[in-house]
This record gives C-alpha cells, structure tokens and sequence, in this order.
C-alpha cells in the first residue's frame, strides 16, 4: 500500500514585507527619467565582461542584436568575499525576478547588492510555469559537460565568466551562481525537471539594476544563445553580443536613498565564548594568508588592493585592541592624517575586534562622531556624521 499523504495547502516561507522596506517609489522615478549615461560597454558573443559600477549608479544590460541570455555575477567591489547569494534572494523573492526584487548578498553580510528599477520583458508566468530572470542559480560550466560528452569545453558561462573578472584580481573560485537575464525557464510539473524555452527577449528590451553599493560585475553571454536548442544536441545556437549601459542619475533624482549596509548580526553563533575565540584566532589567520596571497599576486588590481588593506587596517585595529589599549587607533581613509582621539563608547569587544567580526564602533576624531564598522572575514568600514547633522555619511560622500 502507497503511503497516502494529508495534503496541506502551501505555506509561503518568507514575509517579504517584513524585510526592510523598499521606496517603490524611487525606484520608478529612476526608472521612467532619462539619466547621463557614463560608460557603454559590449560583451561580445560567447564570451565574458566585467565592469565597475558605483553605488547610486544605475546598469541596464541590454539585447542590442539578437535574441541573447546573460549568466551574472556581483559581488562588493571593496571585498570579493561578499557576492550574490543566488538562492536566499530566490527564497526571498522568487525563482524569477522582476522590478522591485532585490538581489542579496551571500552570509554575513546579507544585504542588497542591486535592485531591479525595470525589466521590459514583462513575460509574467506562463502555462507551464515558466519565467524570465531566473535564480535557479548554475550556469553551462566545462566539468558537467565533461561528465556528458568526456570532452573539454572552454567557452561556456562559467569559464567566461572566471576569464572576464581574472583582470580584476578574481579566479574561478570566485565565480557563483548567477541571475540568468532574459532566460526562460521552469521546472516540469510533472517530474520537477529543469526546462527552458526560447527566450523571448527582443533587441532594446533590457533589465535595469540601481546599485545599492559599490560593485563588480561580470555577465556572459551564453554559447545556447536564446537556449532555444537543448543541451547535447550538437545544434550550434545562433549568438549575439549584448550591451551594458551604466547611468549616473542626478542627486535630486535619488533623493531619499542611501547605500545598503550588511546586517548587525553578532556572530556569535550560540558558541561558548572559548569556541568562538578558537574559530575566531583561525579567521584571523586565514585573513593574514589572505592579504599575503593578494600582495604576493602581480594581477592584482585596486579592488583586490584595497581589500588587502582594509584586512590589514582589521588586523592592526585587532592588534591594539588586543594590547587592551583603551585607544584605538584607525587607519586614516586617506583624506585627513590628523592624529585620532578615541573617546568611547566602545561596542566592539576585543575577540569581535581580533577577528574582524561584525560590530561598531564609535570614536571622536578630527572634529566628527565616526562610526566604524567590523565585517566578519576581515573588512571594516568607516564612516562619518558631520557636527550638528543627524545622518550618517560614507567618507568622502559630499551627497550625505
Ligand atoms: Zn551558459
């Protein structure tokens, strides 16, 4: 006899309205107003590119050609280790997004990496399920072809994506589960299987990002084309390249956003507090090896750079606190060199401090309240609130 199940009506794991809030409204007002376009790039077919984008500024990857699908990746421009978490965001949103759906970064920093303004497919959700923008998450990659057909393939999503972002300083381990733009997939309503189907992506159809801070990234364009052939068939796709536009949009046009921060979690985990100091000792040195690999390396460029000195700055911050020194002195952001004047209160304990875990700190210096900020893995930020105002300020941030 068949087991024979209760059926119960499903139950929607997450509450996204009780996520923090999104302004809708800000996001429509970018995305219907025309804004300066900085840079237009292409990605050329069957291959991969990377590109900076500042946080506030707004990236539209576009179908300039033909009918073409991009595999995505982000990551935190100034620290390599917090990039896109394909399938919280899925959990969060969906497994296809549309305007409004944020995309968040990986543990433990947790926070909005983009937000879609606009995408001008509007497919919505098909008869069999199926969507576009999927966070299904893989991507055509050479080890699973290897599996298939006992043959090497080097142009293929993944390995385009590891060569587009190599003169940024990242490898392939780097590389992650991706958005994949205008594709149309779903699963089989029948035996939950993977299917896609011909994009219907069109040329001057594109899907818009406002980056939520600073970023890196990279797309490939797929060698399935519009994937309107299966996989292993021996058919070659048609391929086309695809466009990337960044806009900068006026001060007046993002009033009222500010760039996204990871979240205050402790860190602690449940452990007891000679557990967490171990795990807490090994991070540390896993941070040092780190930075020495990024020294040592002759690729290496200034997001790389500067992520090795922001672990130094942790580690020497962690240092001092170490010595019990009441003080604590920062590196300075480069602008001001004038000497540092703690004061307290200070949040940071001396094993969140040792292994650059979440936290903050705040500190008089130079004149303003600063508000430093621990990230675990070894990063830390700082920040400023001029005298006499109320909201924070990123350093050299003139707009906050
Ligand atoms: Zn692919």
């Amino acid at each position: 006899m068949p087991r024979v199940h209760e059926y119960h009506a499903p139950i929607v794991c997450y509450n996204v309205d009780n996520l923090p809030p999104i302004d809708k409204e800000l996001l429509d007002r970018l995305a219907q107003n025309k804004h300066e376009l900085v840079q237009e790039l292409t990605i050329p077919p069957r291959d991969g590119l990377a590109w900076e984008v500042q946080a506030g500024q707004l990236f539209r990857i576009v179908c300039t050609e033909g009918p073409q699908v991009a595999d995505v990746n982000f990551w935190s421009l100034h620290n390599p280790k917090e990039r896109f978490y394909a399938s919280k965001t899925r959990q969060l949103h969906a497994s296809h997004l549309k305007a409004h759906d944020r995309l968040w970064s990986c543990f433990p920093y947790m926070r909005p990496l983009a937000t879609i303004t606009y995408e001008s497919i509007q497919y919505g959700i098909d008869r069999d399920g199926a969507s576009v923008h999927d966070v299904i998450g893989s991507r055509c990659d050479p080890y699973t072809n290897w599996l298939l057909t006992g043959q090497d393939m080097n142009v293929c999503c993944h390995s385009n994506l590891t060569r587009a972002v190599a003169p940024f300083g990242l490898a392939e381990e780097d590389v992650h589960d991706v958005l994949n733009a205008f594709m149309c997939t779903g699963f089989t309503r029948d035996t939950n299987q993977y299917f896609t189907k011909p994009s219907p992506v069109r040329m001057g159809d594109y899907i818009e990002f406002l980056a939520e801070t600073d970023l890196l990234v990279a797309a490939s364009t797929c060698p399935q084309g519009d994937v309107s052939v299966a996989c292993g068939t021996g058919k070659a796709p048609q391929c086309f390249p695809l466009g990337v536009q960044i806009f900068q949009p006026s001060a007046e046009m993002l009033q009222g956003w500010r760039p996204s921060e990871p979240v205050r979690y402790n860190g602690g985990h449940g452990m007891d507090p000679q557990q967490q100091q171990q795990q807490q000792q090994q991070q540390a040195a896993s941070v040092e090896q780190h930075i020495s690999e990024l020294l040592s390396g002759n690729s290496m460029k200034a997001a790389a750079l500067l992520l090795g000195l922001l672990a130094l700055a942790s580690v020497a911050a962690a240092a001092e606190v170490k010595k019990g020194g009441a003080a604590r002195r920062m590196l300075e952001d480069g602008a001001s060199a004038a000497p540092a004047v703690t004061v307290t209160p200070q949040a940071v304990t001396d094993a969140q401090g040792a292994a650059g875990t979440a936290g903050t700190d705040q500190s008089w210096r130079g004149g303003d309240w600063q508000d430093w900020r621990y990230y675990r893995g070894g990063g830390w930020a700082g920040r400023w609130r001029p005298p006499g105002d109320s909201a924070w300020g990123w350093p050299g941030d003139p707009g906050s």
